[in-house]
């Protein structure tokens, strides 16, 4: 078998909490030799008959500190390749389907790796007080070859551990969130979790990761499955009705909605298409300006409209007066100067918003 994609080597005092990356993808990616996981036990390295691996903290408080003593050879046999106690998935998989990839014959599209040197391999430190895990480094270190992950307890490990560990890794503290955990072994299994899932190989459709939430910046919109109704709860008509374009279009719109709604925060730094923003903002309108007897030529006026971002659902003249409801982002008093525009006469005019509402007040 070739040498696996990436190996994970994990210090730790609990070695059995690890076992979950035994099971399910991970444990399959084990089977197929894509991943090589080695799971150690910090007390290994520990002297003396207590086999101590913490000592109070200097400057005195509560708790207890990791020690470098421990953590030091720890590390550096790691990183000279010392062999660990190995995982084999210990769980069987069904391995009679067939791979989405392998039937449309999907070529394998990696993740680019982060621009630094990658001689040396990368030590992760869970840690809350860490720079935040994202998706986009689960992204770049989905191409590492080796990580080594470091689990801290109590109050933490020695801060020279990694000071010194810089000599022979690429050192990162990074936190899963603003909460704080027992120990960094959960933190290990999320990070390592995230990472080998997108590995090719890993997931049978590449596809179902790259459409994840956070792959393009937003949250992804609600999922349905059958049936269409269920305890009287529809699902959504657009999803049944065979129409792709309309399917993903209301799909981006759901993915737009919801990040605004959850986290403005990354709808500020999302790259937004004029499409996508007119989905966010738009509205109702109903415009109504006098066209006098000038000729109006509906057509011209819906793409002229569309064009400045208002569309129209309905044209409608009685007399000088013409009429144009629609959706638009537009201010209301610019929807009234883009429709006068549009049909090359102004004689006043005046655009509401929400016309239906405004109609059939509740
Ligand atoms: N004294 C530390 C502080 O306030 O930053 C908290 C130590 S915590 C009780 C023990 C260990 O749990 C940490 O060394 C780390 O390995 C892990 N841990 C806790 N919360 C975490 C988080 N949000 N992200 C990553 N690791 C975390």
């Amino acid at each position: 078998m070739s040498s696996p994609k990436l190996r994970l080597d994990v210090v730790t005092i609990f070695p059995e909490y690890l076992d979950p990356l035994r099971h399910a993808l991970l444990g399959k990616a084990i089977e197929q030799g894509i991943l090589a996981v080695g799971v150690h036990d910090l007390r290994d390295w520990a002297a003396g008959n207590h086999k101590s691996v913490d000592a109070p903290p200097l400057g005195g408080g509560p708790g207890m500190v990791m020690k470098p003593e421990v953590w030091g050879p720890a590390l550096d046999d790691i990183a000279q390749g010392r062999a660990g106690a190995e995982l084999d998935s210990a769980e069987a998989h069904r391995n009679d389907r067939l791979r989405h990839d392998d039937v449309a014959q999907v070529a394998p599209r990696p993740y680019e790796a982060q621009d630094e040197d990658r001689d040396k391999p990368l030590l992760l430190v869970p840690t809350p007080a860490g720079t935040p895990f994202t998706q986009r480094d689960a992204q770049a270190w989905s191409r590492e070859e080796h990580i080594v992950f470091a689990c801290g307890r109590y109050e933490g490990i020695d801060q020279r551990v990694f000071e010194d560990a810089e000599k022979k890794y690429r050192v990162r503290e990074v936190s899963i969130g603003d909460y704080v955990l027992i120990g960094g072994e959960v933190a290990v299994l999320v990070i390592a979790e995230a990472v080998t899932r997108l590995i090719p190989g890993v997931l049978g459709n590449t596809e179902s990761h790259e459409e994840d939430s956070f792959s393009d910046g937003l949250l992804e919109g609600p999922s349905y499955t059958k049936p269409r109704v269920w305890r009287g709860l529809e699902a959504p008509a657009v999803l049944t009705s065979g129409d792709h374009k309309k399917v993903e279009a209301w799909r981006r719109e759901q993915s737009l909605k919801r990040t605004r709604a959850v986290r403005p925060d990354l709808l500020e730094r999302a790259a937004l298409s004029d499409d996508d923003r007119f989905m966010l903002d738009a509205r109702e309108v109903e415009t109504r300006v006098d066209v006098g007897d000038k000729r109006v030529v509906a057509k011209q006026v819906r793409r002229a409209l569309k064009k400045a971002g208002y569309r129209a659902d309905r044209i409608e003249r009685d007399g000088a007066t013409l009429t144009v409801r629609g959706r638009t982002a537009l201010a209301l008093d610019e929807a009234t100067r883009v429709v006068a525009n549009a049909v090359g006469a102004y004689e006043g005019g005046d655009t509401l918003g929400n016309f239906a509402r405004l109609e059939s007040p509740e």
